[in-house]
């Protein structure tokens, strides 16, 4: 009953993503593609407001974490010695009715409860076969399952064939440990340092879907952050705060936020520890939104190993070298964001109606002041115009002409806009709108002249 009802929310929210401009599906007009979504013009902001917090506190408020913008495609090298090209593998299974293909590892899960990520292929066959798991599909029998290696492929120049095959980015890291020496000492960087990367990411997955949660090409915002080794374990549990600490910052509820740590059959190649921080997401399952992996000095090694490169630090007082570890925290900007909707969708009743609001923190709403004119006559536009410009000089903002004063609010609760102002004919007189506040809907009367300062205090504590 529980699970209906949730799953009732995240089909309002998605007709309200597409209604208001958050996020449409993909190639819509050709009836969608592949689980593919675009963000509309106010997911691009909310979107933007999501990597500038977590740019802003990761890179722009400290020393020893510098950005990086590394290629998509890049020399095929690059995942050989990753160990994407042998390891990036999911179980894959087919319905021998319906030919309908499954993740193994997913489906024991929905049947068994429990989670079976890397676990060995035979594995997954035995237990399909032992607990008599069928095609959620038609209820046909599944084959055994086979690897199945999700890097997209594709073709760099004008020659198909050998030679000429490359892969879009599964993961931004590899781009950021390849370029190691060269970030490190053109920037002449101490260790403990990190590196930051935000960007798109492709992984052509067997099962996609709720919304955005698992979709083909998505973004990621990554830090690798070199330390001695020794270290890893104090700097990982530092991550794992300073993750926290940013999830609250986006107005996620603690309650729906806890730790995961991976068993060991689930560990990826590369790691010795890994945690995810996994949200309650309204389809009552947890989800993984952020990743910490001490991937140790496994990738550096590898790369030196395969280019004949050295990807070595050394310590400049005692001039000793070594191959830094590794502590990698990996956040999903598309999995910020669907938690962020999930956590500010509410439904409430005022005075016998019933109104839907986006209860976002101020930071992460796409627009944080609407103006409205009470009236489209010009005497009002002419107040109301100024008035805005100011706002938008300083705050994404909205103008908004069009239908009742009670239906432009419905509007802007729906897409979280925390105030909306009223210009009336009574501004006229005395030189002052009312200012609404979405959540408590109190409102204050402010002058004109007074009102980018009234919205400072508000806005930009
Ligand atoms: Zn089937």
């Amino acid at each position: 009953m529980a699970q209906n009802n949730e799953s009732e929310i995240l089909r309002k929210l998605k007709s309200l993503c597409k209604r208001r401009g958050i996020i449409f599906p993909g190639s819509e007009i050709y009836q969608g593609f592949a689980n593919q979504w675009d963000l509309g013009p106010l997911g691009t902001e909310m979107a933007r407001n999501i990597r500038t917090m977590w740019w802003d506190r990761f890179v722009q408020d400290r020393e020893a974490i510098v950005g990086l913008d590394s290629a998509i495609i890049v020399n095929p090298k690059v995942w050989q010695a990753s160990g994407h090209v042998e390891n990036f593998n999911d179980p894959l299974v087919d319905c021998k009715d319906c030919r309908e293909r499954f993740r193994g590892d997913y489906l024991l899960a929905e049947e068994l409860g429990g989670n079976f990520d890397g676990l060995p292929l035979e594995h997954i066959s035995k237990l399909i076969a032992e607990n008599n798991v069928c095609c959620p599909n038609c209820g046909g029998q599944l084959s055994q399952a086979r690897k199945f290696n999700c890097m997209f492929k594709t073709h760099v120049g004008p020659v198909e064939g050998a030679g000429s095959e490359a892969y879009l980015r599964p993961e931004t890291a590899q781009g950021i440990f390849y370029n190691f020496a060269l970030v490190q000492q053109s920037m002449r960087l101490r260790i403990p340092f990190g590196i930051a990367q935000v960007g798109k990411a492709f992984r052509n997955e067997i099962t996609t879907g709720n919304f955005v949660f698992r979709p083909r090409e998505f973004e990621q915002m990554e830090i690798e952050y070199f330390c001695r080794p020794g270290t890893d374990r104090e700097h990982f549990e530092r991550w794992q705060e300073e993750a926290w600490e940013y999830y609250i910052s986006l107005g996620l509820s603690a309650e729906k936020l806890r730790w995961r740590q991976h068993g060991k059959e689930e560990l990826s190649h590369y790691s010795n520890r890994t945690v995810d921080l996994e949200y309650l997401f309204p389809w009552g399952k947890w989800g993984e939104l952020e990743g910490i992996a001490s991937r140790t000095d496994y990738d550096l090694k590898q790369h030196a190993a395969l280019s004949g490169q050295k990807l070595e630090y050394e310590d400049p007082q005692t001039r000793e070298r070594y191959v830094p570890y590794v502590v990698e925290p990996s956040f999903g900007l598309n999995r910020a964001l669907l938690a962020i909707l999930c956590d500010a969708y509410r439904e409430e009743e005022v005075r016998g109606e019933k109104r839907v609001v986006l209860g976002l923190k101020t930071e992460v709403a796409a627009c944080k002041v609407a103006v409205f004119p009470l009236s489209k006559k010009d005497k009002l536009v002419a107040v109301s115009k100024p008035l805005f410009d100011d706002i938008r000089k300083r705050w994404p903002a909205i103008p908004d002409t069009i239908g009742s004063i009670g239906k432009r609010y419905r509007r802007h609760d729906e897409i979280g806009t925390p105030y909306c102002i009223t210009v009336d004919f009574e501004t006229l007189d005395d030189n002052a709108a009312t200012v609404r506040n979405r959540d408590s809907m109190q409102q204050d009367r402010v002058s004109l002249d007074r009102m980018v300062g009234y919205l400072e205090d508000k806005l930009d504590r």
